[in-house]
């Protein structure tokens, strides 16, 4: 994905954030299959070292499935579950996630950028008014013809957002 040297530092106990204090929804592990301790080793696997805030933030965005966030949302989730963090600090944790390849970042507006836990590619229906992002199913049909790049590039991803708005009926 990148270049930079991965390092693995893993920490012990001192780093577990009790699970008990992320009460949000206490099934959504399970129903997921995507438990707490998953989120270590899904840290570890990309080298980033498991802190307290990464297995926290990591948690409440992986363990309920396929989501698309704002920092804002993702805050909003960790004050609901009593975990105090900072908004600065939920926006470094999403861009580290975000290079290490965990998220991927899609820019809305020049204002609104979203995080996807699904970071393979596929493309989104944006709902204009909710703000709210949809995967589209299948999208990689979309994906037949795409323009010639200019000479020395090649095509690295293509992001395709169709906008949705409601019918005024
Ligand atoms: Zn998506």
């Amino acid at each position: 994905m990148n270049e930079t040297p991965r390092r693995f530092i893993i920490e012990d106990e001192d780093a577990e954030l009790p699970v008990e204090r992320l009460r949000v929804e206490p099934a959504a592990g399970r129903r997921t299959g995507c438990p707490f301790h998953d989120v270590r080793e899904m840290l570890r696997e990309v080298g980033l070292r498991p802190t307290r805030q990464r297995l926290a933030l990591g948690w409440l965005l992986f363990a309920k499935g396929d989501r698309h966030l704002t920092a804002e949302m993702l805050h909003e989730d960790a004050l609901r579950a009593r975990f105090p963090v900072s908004l600065a600090t939920v926006y470094n944790t999403l861009h580290q996630f975000t290079e290490a390849g965990l998220l991927r970042e899609i820019a809305v507006d020049g204002s609104k950028t979203y995080f996807d836990t699904n970071a393979s590619e596929h493309h989104h229906f944006y709902v204009e008014g909710d703000s709210r992002l949809l995967d589209i199913p299948g999208a990689e049909l979309l994906v037949g013809r795409h323009p010639t790049p200019p000479d020395g590039f090649d095509v690295a991803r293509i992001d395709i957002i169709v906008r949705l708005r409601r019918k005024s009926d």
